[in-house]
């Protein structure tokens, strides 16, 4: 295995046209079977975390769910790992919630949570989530967030009703500062907040970030700084495929110039450590 990749949608279900223009993405280099979904993984000898929450901008089609990435996991665990799971935080009662998330905490296949607070509109340090974060702080897997800009709704009137200040890494600070023990990762270097994020990472030891969204190479200047110094054990590889391609992620990853023992543990050892893979 070369890499672990923390943050991969399926390109299966739930594709976002509208992102994918956006990353310049040719709709036909994106595989849409199951088949060739896995064999691009299987090919660069990479293992994805599939990601089961389904965006509210994509309307047609059948909806991604944990479900269909618990599926794909069991078929081809050549190419994936395992799954974050995602609940409906924000517009589903909490009880609810527990009771979903109990029963994902039992199954191996989830190694973990992802959340995307801009477009599932809610705070992660409100208090209203707290029995939900007290379940999964204690079911030890770690929680995702989504941080900073989001490509959802961009350059649409009132940003298709989502709202950035949802995704902003201080919100992550004081989750973290009440949940030591929650291991958080925060998804994308946060930008415009990349100062804001690194604070937030480099003060709480219980926060990582991955590096998705991004080809390596353009990863805002601090942040790169930041990976290859002080935050090298906390960074994961992701790519926020199939937005970013994972062959050009992987290259580009190669251009950032890290010592050999950094860029191990940012490809793997990290990941590996993190969700225990
Ligand atoms: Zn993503």
């Amino acid at each position: 295995m070369r890499a672990i990749d923390v943050h991969v949608h399926p390109s299966t279900r739930g594709l976002d046209c509208d992102a994918c223009a956006y990353f310049r993405r040719e709709l036909n280099e994106v595989p849409t079977t199951e088949e060739k979904f896995a064999d691009l993984f299987v090919a660069q000898q990479v293992k994805a975390l599939l990601i089961g929450w389904h965006p509210s901008t994509v309307k047609d089609g059948t909806r991604n769910s944990n479900e269909h990435v618990i599926e794909l996991v069991t078929r081809y665990p050549a190419a994936f790992a395992g799954i974050l799971a995602s609940l409906n935080v924000g517009s589903q009662p909490v009880a609810e919630l527990i009771d979903e998330a109990r029963a994902l905490l039992e199954n191996p296949a989830v190694k973990g949570f992802k959340f995307h607070p801009p477009d599932q509109n809610f705070y992660p340090n409100d208090r209203k989530h707290y029995e939900l974060w007290e379940l999964l702080e204690a079911g030890n897997k770690p929680v995702m967030f989504h941080t900073g800009f989001t490509v959802l709704g961009a350059n649409q009137d009132g940003g298709h009703g989502i709202g950035l200040d949802c995704g902003r890494p201080i919100h992550l600070d004081t989750l973290a500062r009440d949940f030591p023990r929650m291991k958080i990762i925060a998804a994308h270097p946060g930008w415009p907040w990349q100062e804001e994020l690194i604070g937030v990472v480099t003060h709480k030891k219980n926060i990582y970030v991955d590096t998705s969204g991004y080809l390596a190479e353009q990863l805002p200047e601090l942040f790169q700084r930041a990976i290859r110094g002080r935050l090298q054990d906390k960074a994961l590889f992701g790519t926020d495929f199939p937005y970013v391609d994972l062959e050009k992620a992987l290259i580009s990853f190669d251009k950032l110039g890290l010592k050999d023992p950094a860029k191990e543990k940012i490809l793997l050892a990290n990941a590996r450590a993190l969700f225990g893979i």
